[in-house]
């Protein structure tokens, strides 16, 4: 994280007081900001995690890096141990909501279903889940 940390895009949350890299425009910064709000399930200083407003199963959970990056692949370029991050809280959401199995996908690309270029996790769970996807 430390080259991160001379990037001019870092600043103070002043909502929350930790460091973060967003773009002003992007609607998941906003989400990280509390500009816009949503149900926070998860919140530590690198990533946050929300209710999806479009839930595709009983848990849909999008879970962010507070770091604004286009998609999961630039993601891991400019952090694996942010990436992994991701998938620790997912781990830990997985828990607290007792999913005894859950999915996790990225979406990169529109061509995919992306539709906002902020990498996210998805977490689905609470419901048998079909193979392959559509
Ligand atoms: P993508 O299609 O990019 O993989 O996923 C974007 C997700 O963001 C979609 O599942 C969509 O329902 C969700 N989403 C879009 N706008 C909002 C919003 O304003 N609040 C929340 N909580 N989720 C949103
Ligand atoms: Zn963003």
């Amino acid at each position: 994280m430390q080259e991160l940390l001379q990037s001019p895009q870092f600043q103070r949350c002043s909502r929350y007081g930790n460091y973060v890299a967003l773009d002003p425009n992007c609607l998941f910064c906003k989400i990280i900001t509390g500009d816009i709000p949503a149900t926070i399930v998860f919140r530590n200083e690198n990533v946050v995690a929300f209710n999806d407003i479009d839930p595709q199963a009983p848990t849909h959970v999008l879970i962010i890096p507070t770091l604004h990056v286009e998609n999961a692949a630039e993601l891991a370029k400019i952090s694996p141990t942010l990436t992994a991050e991701l998938f620790s809280a997912a781990a830990q959401i997985a828990q607290t909501n007792a999913l005894t199995g859950y999915r996790t996908v990225f979406n990169t690309g529109q061509e995919a279903g992306q539709s906002v270029f902020h990498a996210h996790m998805h977490l689905l769970g609470g419901r048998g889940l079909a193979w392959p996807p559509g």
